[in-house]
């Protein structure tokens, strides 16, 4: 039995155990304390040890990654997984001795660190290396080995020192890559980008089923095993599908050549789901346990630090990152504390459910994190990563309109408090980077959304997917109905593809960069549309 079965096994034990009525007020601890019996304890590893001389396969097959960038240290992020389609990935639950190396450049002839890490089976094996004490502000090149397997390299970058004023900072965002719905190609061109950092704005992976030939990319060189094609739901289908996804070659020579900054939406664990509450009818203490596997696996997955660690189905994903001061991130999870949606969820014509003031999307802990942040922030640009549309979206331009109850439009209230804590704080120049909607737009955050000649308080950049929704097209049935029912939408185009948005003292540009198609191989990227916001004078215009 793999260690994902066994951890699957115990917390089915440890639902039948409680009970159900019981279990609903203790699964978190309960959810806690089965992955707890899976940590390997400091200092004594519960694993013995695999000589790593005895990997015969090549084990680096899902790439390296780094992430997090501070101002001395870098995180670095692989996993060995000699057979990712295979459960446990084709390793024995022992733990592997894993070196890491980080140099100046790229043949490593200039190395300012070397360490040792172990890949513990209780992590899938993976590796999560924080690099401390290192120059701010600089290019590194980074590689593993084990045994006689040496990884790919890759290229990251700490941030700038606090108090530096740099003279540039360029992101790019991206959302929303369901494997099935077609390739990675923007991830192709982007790795080709000169970027700072790139921002994971949610929908990493999608729970769905993938069947045999990968969907839309009507695979005929090769077969994918049966067990994608089922839903996500324990720990090893989770495992199983992030071994999936990570071995898409255009993803990894994303990951490889940027640091990347992620944040989940809902897929991550299932579609549309708010704090406790599953989209379906599944007892929520049936849907923590979930939950549970599903950020545990994501963890494990991804370029995050220590304190990023769930414990059970928590998990503490909104964390501040700051490039000098230049720019704060202020990166947040609106999907782990948010009450249901209103009406039901879906596109609904506002009412008092909705509007209801006690409706949060950030939960009081974060939201009270965020307005301190701003508070204490200091930066020249404020940029608020995360998942869901921010600004008012109407369906149509008529009095009967409708908005999205998972969207900031179902959660009124809690919009209202951000955006008057932003103005108390004194923040100035407010971007918010956004996924979820497998478009990209360009918004101008309005002090009164219903009032085109209100203040304009800030921009809000809307990534598209990577591949959700498949190849698209630039205009969208939807366009101009949404194009005349917001006058603060300032840019929509349907295609796949991401943003880059280039930060100076005096102004942000963001670059809409899109693909033709997805459901083929090899497209060209251009870029759709280019705007510019003013530091001191919000409001995107055309370039
Ligand atoms: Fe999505
Ligand atoms: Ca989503």
């Amino acid at each position: 039995m793999t260690q994902g079965q066994q951890h699957d096994q115990e917390l089915r034990a440890a639902a039948r155990h409680f009970g159900r009525r019981r279990f609903l007020t203790v699964t978190g601890a309960a959810a806690a304390l089965a992955f707890a019996t899976q940590l390997p304890a400091a200092g004594a590893a519960a694993a013995a040890e695999l000589d790593a001389r005895r990997l015969t396969e090549d084990p680096f097959t899902l790439g390296v990654a780094s992430g997090d960038p501070l101002p001395g240290s870098v995180l670095l992020w692989t996993r060995l997984a000699p057979r990712p389609f295979e459960p446990g990935g084709g390793l024995p639950a022992r733990r592997v001795s894993v070196h890491w190396e980080l140099a100046r450049d790229e043949r490593f002839t200039r190395t300012v660190r070397r360490g040792r890490a172990t890949a513990h089976p209780e992590f899938s094996h993976t590796v999560h290396a924080e690099v401390e004490h290192l120059e701010p502000g600089r290019e590194f090149f980074y590689r593993f080995r084990a045994g006689d397997w040496t990884s790919p390299v890759g290229r990251t970058r700490t941030a700038p020192a606090p108090g530096d004023r740099p003279a540039g900072l360029t992101l790019a965002a991206v959302s929303c890559q369901a494997y099935h719905d077609g390739y990675f190609t923007a991830y192709r061109h982007l790795a080709d980008e000169d970027l700072d950092v790139v921002l994971h704005l949610g929908d990493y992976l999608y729970e769905y089923a993938v069947n045999a030939t990968g969907g839309a990319r009507a695979y005929t060189d090769r077969t994918l095993p049966a067990v994608f094609n089922r839903e996500t739901i324990t720990l090893e289908d989770y495992r199983l599908r992030y071994g999936l996804y990570k071995t898409d070659p255009d993803l990894r020579a994303a990951h490889a050549a940027h640091p990347f900054v992620v944040t989940w939406d809902d897929h991550e664990t299932e579609n549309n789901y708010a704090g406790g509450t599953p989209e379906n009818g599944v007892p929520p203490e049936e849907f923590l346990l979930r939950r549970a596997a599903a950020y545990r696996a994501y963890w494990e997955h991804q370029p995050l630090r220590r304190p990023q660690l769930p414990e059970g189905p928590d998990m503490r994903l909104y964390r501040r990152l700051r490039f000098g001061r230049l720019a704060q991130f202020d990166i947040l999870d609106t999907r782990q504390y948010r009450s249901d949606q209103a009406y039901g969820d879906g596109w609904q014509v506002p009412g008092p459910a909705s509007e209801d003031p006690a409706r949060t999307m950030t939960g009081a802990a974060q939201e009270r994190w965020l307005l301190d942040g701003w508070r204490a922030s200091g930066a020249r640009w404020n940029l608020l990563p995360q998942q869901v549309v921010f600004s008012e979206r109407r369906d149509r331009p008529t009095a009967d309109f409708k908005v999205s109850m998972d969207a900031w439009d179902g959660y009124p209230a809690s919009r209202r408090r951000i955006l008057a804590g932003a103005a108390a704080a004194g923040v100035e120049n407010l971007m918010v980077l956004t996924g979820d909607v497998h478009v990209g737009h360009g918004f101008d955050i309005k002090a009164d959304f219903r009032d085109p000649s209100s203040r304009t308080l800030g921009t809000e950049i809307v990534a598209t997917s990577v591949a959700s929704g498949k190849d698209g097209a630039d205009r969208p049935a939807n366009h101009d109905r949404l194009m005349q029912a917001n006058a603060h939408l300032k840019f929509f185009n349907g295609r796949r593809g991401y943003v880059t948005v280039a930060l100076t003292e005096d102004s942000a540009r963001a670059d809409f960069r899109t693909v033709p198609y997805v459901t083929t191989p090899g497209a060209p990227v251009t870029t759709a549309a280019s705007f510019v916001t003013e530091a001191g004078n919000q409001g995107l215009r055309p370039v």
